[in-house]
C-alpha cells in the first residue's frame, strides 16, 4: 500500500499500540497509521508459524519511519510493564491464527497465544485510560450461523477449537469493559486476503501452485462459500473502528459478496493467466460451510464499507507476488 501523509486524521499525533505488527494484517495497519501522522508502538512476538524473516519483510517500509517503534514481546508470558505508557490507543491483532491446526496438540498454541495473551494485555490496559482497545475476532466465530448475511446478534456456534478462542478472546474483552472500563472493541474480519497474506492461507497456496504449473488442492467440494475480504479494506474498518467505534461493541468487517471456493480459484487462473488443476482432498475438518457478512452495523457506526472487487484484489495480490518473485530472482543473479 502507498504510504503518505492523509490531511485532517484525527489519528495524527496519537500513540497507537499495535500488537502482531510483523503479521500480515499488522504491518499493513501500521503503514497505515503512521501515514496518518500516529506514532506507532509495534509488538511481535515472531512466533514461528511462519517464518520470521516474512514477517521483518513485513515490516520493512513501516520501519522507515521514525515514528515507528518495534518491541520483540510475548504477549503470553513477557514483561509488559511500561508498554502502554501514553499509549491513546491498542490495537490487538496478535493470536494464533488458522482454523486447521487449532484441533489436537496445537491447541495449547491458540489458548496460549490468543487466550492468554489477550488476558494479559487486558490487565494490562485495565486503568489506563484508553480511547479504545480495538481487537481482532473472526467470523469463525459464527460457524454454522442459521442466518446469511450474518449479522452480529446471530447465536455465535463456533466448529472449530481457533473459533473458540476467538469467542473466548470476545468475552475476556467484554469482562475487562464491563468490569474495568478498558474501551473494548471488538471486529469479526471474514477471510482477508490480498499483498503479504499468510503463507498457510488459502489464496497464497493457490497462486504459488497455479504459478508451478501445479495442482491445486482443493478440500471438499469446492463450493463452500466466503465473504473475501481485502486487506486495505480492513485496515480502513480498524482505522475506523479506532476513530468511532462503541466500546462494547462488536463489529463485522467482511467484503460483502460471498463466493465459492472454486469460482475464486477460476478467478485466481484467470488473473495469473494459467489454467487451473484440481486435485479432490477430503473436506476439511473444523470450516464452516458458508460465510457471508452483514455489516450494516459497521456501515452505521463506523461509516464503513467495502470497496474492494475480488477481481481487483486477487490482481493486487498477483502483482505483488509477482514483484517478490522478481526480486528474488534478481537476488539470485546478483549472486550468481
Ligand atoms: P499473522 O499470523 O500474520 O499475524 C499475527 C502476528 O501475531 C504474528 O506476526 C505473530 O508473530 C504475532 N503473535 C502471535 N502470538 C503472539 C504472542 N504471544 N505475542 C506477541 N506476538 C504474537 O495473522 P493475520 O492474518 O495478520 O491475523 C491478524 C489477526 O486477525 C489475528 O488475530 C487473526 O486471528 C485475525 N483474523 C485474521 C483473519 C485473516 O483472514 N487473516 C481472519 C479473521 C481474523
Amino acid at each position: 500500500m502507498v504510504v503518505r501523509s492523509l490531511p485532517g486524521s484525527t489519528l495524527a499525533g496519537q500513540r497507537i499500540l499495535v500488537t502482531g505488527a510483523a503479521g500480515f494484517i499488522g504491518s499493513h495497519l501500521s503503514e497505515r497509521l503512521l501515514a496518518e501522522g500516529a506514532e506507532v508502538v509495534g509488538v511481535d512476538g515472531f512466533t514461528d508459524f511462519y517464518p520470521a524473516a516474512i514477517k521483518r519483510a513485513n515490516l520493512a517500509l513501516a520501519r522507515e519511519h521514525d515514528a515507528f517503534a518495534l518491541h520483540r514481546i510475548d504477549l503470553a508470558d513477557g514483561d509488559l510493564d511500561g508498554l502502554l505508557d501514553d499509549v491513546d490507543a491498542v490495537v490487538h491483532l496478535a493470536a494464533q491464527a488458522g482454523v486447521r491446526g487449532s484441533f489436537g496438540e496445537g491447541f495449547a498454541m491458540y489458548v496460549r497465544n490468543t487466550v492468554l495473551a489477550t488476558q494479559r494485555l487486558l490487565e494490562a490496559a485495565a486503568g489506563r485510560g484508553l480511547e479504545r482497545f480495538v481487537y481482532a475476532s473472526s467470523s469463525s466465530v459464527y460457524g454454522t450461523a442459521d442466518r446469511f448475511p450474518t449479522a452480529e446478534g446471530t447465536d455465535r456456534r463456533p466448529v472449530s477449537p481457533y473459533g473458540i478462542t476467538k469467542a473466548t478472546t470476545e468475552d475476556l474483552a467484554s469482562v475487562y469493559h464491563q468490569t474495568r472500563a478498558v474501551p473494548t472493541v471488538g471486529l469479526r474480519y471474514f477471510t482477508v486476503y490480498g499483498p503479504r497474506q499468510r503463507p498457510d492461507m488459502a489464496f497464497s497456496r493457490f497462486f504459488a501452485r497455479i504459478a508451478a504449473g501445479e495442482k491445486v488442492p482443493v478440500y471438499g467440494t469446492g463450493r463452500q462459500i466466503r465473504d473475501f475480504t481485502y486487506v486495505e479494506d480492513i485496515v480502513a474498518g480498524t482505522v475506523a473502528a479506532i476513530e468511532h467505534g462503541v466500546p462494547g461493541r462488536v463489529y463485522n468487517l467482511g467484503g460483502g459478496t460471498p463466493v465459492a471456493l472454486s469460482d475464486a480459484i477460476e478467478m485466481i487462473g484467470e488473473v495469473v493467466g494459467r489454467p487451473v488443476l484440481i486435485e479432490r482432498r477430503d473436506p476439511p475438518m473444523g470450516e464452516a460451510a458458508r460465510t457471508g457478512s452483514d455489516c450494516t452495523l459497521a456501515a452505521r457506526e463506523l461509516g464503513w464499507r467495502p470497496t474492494f472487487t475480488l477481481r481487483e484484489g486477487l490482481e493486487a495480490q498477483h502483482a505483488w507476488l509477482s514483484e517478490q518473485a522478481g526480486a528474488a530472482r534478481s537476488q539470485v543473479g546478483l549472486a550468481a
